[in-house]
């Protein structure tokens, strides 16, 4: 389906934070964008991809300060896309978990407008590989779940409680700092010991990851100590036991640093 203008949406997932995790079909869109449509998980080095003179829309996003509102982020996304531009609409992490993505496209098919879905490095995966904890390991987990722990009228969680103290498996709480002490005692509550390992990590991916580790029991009080900020995951399961020994990421080390260039000078080079 082609818009008769020319222009095109792509809803590009623009990783968990690391720009080094962005796909090589992201880049190359950033590079020949004519407007960007940025969410507040975006990090800034992601942006730097796109031609200076392409225009940069800040959508917002944020918990309790929705800069847009949806409806306005729809019309405007339409808006641009008539005008014949080429549009990255860039969400954070994967743009088809937890992100809302769904939503703005389905609002463009109804307007015929045509679009192409770009998938990122979903929070869970980022996080659980720079923390260093297999979502999955033969011996202690053979699922994972993903979850949202938003809060409802400001007080609620509403999940499946009994599908998530299951054993053997690894819970990821998306959007879950907030509640983390309401989670943590729905979980017991609900059968899971008070002793199961806990992980919350905050700007994971990012220089200012941190990883905080305990138990259901102890966490909140340890969240709170820490004074722990958005974004932050949480991941619950035995996996968290492994981070001791997996945790490889340094944010200041050379890792980072050596790999820095390479990809760049190739991605200055790709051709659409
Ligand atoms: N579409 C995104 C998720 C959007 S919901 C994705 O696929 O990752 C936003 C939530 O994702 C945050 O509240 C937080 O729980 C999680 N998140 C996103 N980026 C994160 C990061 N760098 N570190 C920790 N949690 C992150």
């Amino acid at each position: 389906m082609r818009s008769s203008s020319g222009g095109r949406v792509y809803l590009v997932g623009a990783g968990p934070g690391d720009p080094e995790l962005l796909t090589l079909r992201a880049v190359r869109l950033l590079q020949q964008a004519d407007v960007l449509v940025y969410d507040n998980l975006v990090s800034p080095g992601v942006l730097d991809f796109a031609p200076a003179n392409a225009e940069r829309i800040y959508a917002g996003k944020r918990r309790n300060e929705h800069t847009m509102r949806q409806e306005q982020i729809n019309v405007l996304l339409v808006k641009l896309a008539r005008e014949g531009k080429r549009v990255v609409r860039l969400k954070g992490g994967d743009p088809f978990i937890f992100g809302r993505g769904g939503e703005e496209m389905q609002e463009l098919a109804a307007k015929g407008i045509d679009f192409e879905v770009v998938p990122g490095v979903t929070a869970a995966c980022g996080v659980a590989s720079y923390s260093g904890i297999p979502l999955t390991h033969r011996d202690h987990a053979q699922v994972a779940l993903f979850v949202t722990g938003h809060l409802k009228d400001g007080s609620k969680v509403e999940l499946d409680w009994p599908a998530l103290v299951r054993p053997s498996q690894t819970v990821v709480i998306y959007m879950g700092l907030n509640a983390l002490p309401e989670i943590c005692r729905q979980l017991i509550a609900h059968g899971a010991p008070a002793s199961r390992p806990i992980a919350v990590v905050q700007h994971g991916t990012m220089a200012s990851q941190q990883v905080l580790t305990g138990t259901l029991a102890d966490m909140p009080h340890k969240v709170a100590a820490a004074k722990l900020s958005s974004p932050s995951l949480l991941i619950v399961g035995d996996v968290v036991t492994l981070q001791e020994t997996l945790d490889w990421f340094r944010p200041t080390g050379a890792a980072g640093q050596d790999t820095a260039a390479l990809p760049l000078d190739i991605l200055t080079s790709l051709q659409p």
